[in-house]
């Protein structure tokens, strides 16, 4: 067996440096998707930047950074310019290999699930102006904007990925219901702004893609979705690890399927 402890000292100094951690910076990190993929990147052992609004409410993260150091809770809302800039220059220096803009909502009424789902400010007829501004503004505007003020870092990063959680809802082709146009709407927006800025960062070579992540059981979600929260991330995460130039400007279901636009 060899013996590493004797290793000739005429090694290079890299040898003996620990592997760098990629770094992931999550938005909407303390629930749902978001808090799953900050489990599961960790449990990989990866540097989590996992954003939230309020991070003194955010208890299951906090309970997570407890038990992990690599787990780094900062404070984001996405749709606040303030904010956006205030944590960009706090991690000015800072690395991403992966800018995961996950945060959103459904609706731009209500704060139950019920409110949600009961929601006609959606409906053609009783459309409401000021709600689904909201959500163009959470759903598509912001994670725009979020992107632009972190380019430095994904450009300062080894992977340079971009990835935005879109919803097949967003698909005109595959839109079969009349209902949620201010949902529907933000998210084919996000997907076609996506497109755009993958042609803009095309000759850096960082690579920018949209996923659906199935439908699946977290408070937008509901209880009797299709899929748990572990399993869309871990599909998407291996997607997302395998993703190359060659897909970038893409729609992509979670198990790395294309969804029409
Ligand atoms: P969720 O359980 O309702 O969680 C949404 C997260 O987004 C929360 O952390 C929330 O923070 C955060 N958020 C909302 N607005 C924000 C803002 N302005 N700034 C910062 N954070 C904000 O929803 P989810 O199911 O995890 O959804 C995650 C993403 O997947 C969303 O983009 C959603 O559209 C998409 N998606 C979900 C499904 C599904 O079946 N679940 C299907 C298709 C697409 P607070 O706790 O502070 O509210």
């Amino acid at each position: 067996m060899p013996n590493f402890l004797s290793a000739p000292s005429t090694l290079p100094m890299a040898w003996m440096r620990p592997h760098k951690m990629p770094t992931i910076l999550i938005t909407g990190a303390n629930r749902g998707l978001g808090f799953e993929f900050t489990q599961q990147y960790l449990r990989d052992g990866w540097h989590v930047i996992a954003t939230c609004r309020v991070p003194t409410k955010a208890t299951a993260l906090q309970q997570l950074a407890a038990q992990n150091k690599n787990l780094q809770i900062e404070t984001l809302e996405a749709s606040d310019q303030n904010s956006i800039a205030t944590l960009a220059s706090k991690l000015e220096n800072v690395a991403l290999d992966i800018l995961l803009n996950n945060a959103g909502i459904y609706s731009g009424v209500g704060k139950t699930r019920s409110d949600q789902e009961n929601d006609s400010s959606q409906n053609f007829g009783t459309l409401d102006a000021v709600a689904w501004a909201k959500v163009l503004q959470t759903n598509t505007v912001a994670p725009l904007m979020v992107t632009q003020a972190f380019l430095p870092n994904i450009k300062r990063g080894q992977q340079n990925k971009i990835v935005f959680i879109s919803s097949r809802m967003g698909s005109i082709e595959r839109t079969n219901a009349p209902d949620a146009i201010a949902y529907r709407s933000s998210k084919a927006a996000l997907n076609a702004a996506m497109r755009n800025i993958s042609l803009s960062l095309q000759p850096e070579k960082i690579t920018v893609v949209s996923f659906h992540p199935g439908w699946v059981q977290t408070d937008m979600g509901g209880a009797g979705a299709d899929l748990t929260p572990e399993a869309s991330i871990t599909h998407i995460r291996q997607v997302i690890a395998n993703l190359t130039m060659k897909q970038t400007g893409q729609f992509l279901n979670y198990d790395g399927g294309t969804i029409p636009w």
